[in-house]
């Protein structure tokens, strides 16, 4: 039950909350021990906020959880690739590994050539398809 793609579809569950806000739909969660301890979508335009990423969010809740600002023994999974903002936030906060759902050619950290800390795995395309869809449906959708 506990697999990658488990966690991945929690997240795409976020990211259809936020689509029904008429936000583009990325989500995310924070999973310790088997458990979700953080989940989050993106709130930019509700919250009129350029920061109110899924992943910022989601890092801030998790710290509240777990009582600390490190994110040791978590892992984060995201629909799409984080941009260079949320890296640089998943760098600080030491997380333990990364499960990327689409890739983001674009605005992602990975063709910026960013790591995030060095104790940090990362894999991707975990539900890439599904994980891109909804992403590009809600652009097509907005031309
Ligand atoms: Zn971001």
């Amino acid at each position: 039950m506990f697999t990658d793609e488990y966690y991945m579809k929690m997240a795409l569950q976020e990211a259809e909350i936020a689509l029904e806000k008429d936000e583009v739909p990325i989500g995310c969660v924070i999973v310790s021990n088997n458990r979700i301890i953080a989940r989050a979508h993106n709130l930019t335009e509700t919250l009129n906020d350029v920061t109110a990423h899924a992943e910022m969010q989601a890092i801030t809740s998790a710290a509240h959880f777990l009582g600390g600002k490190y994110l040791i023994n978590c892992t984060l999974y995201v629909t799409l690739e984080p941009c260079v903002m949320c890296s640089g936030a998943l760098s600080w906060s030491q997380i333990s590994k990364v499960v990327i759902g689409a890739r983001d050619e674009q605005r992602g950290f990975i063709n910026k050539n960013l790591s995030l800390h060095p104790k940090t795995e990362i894999v991707s395309g975990v539900m890439e398809n599904e994980c891109s869809t909804i992403v590009k449906e809600f652009f097509k959708s907005k031309r």
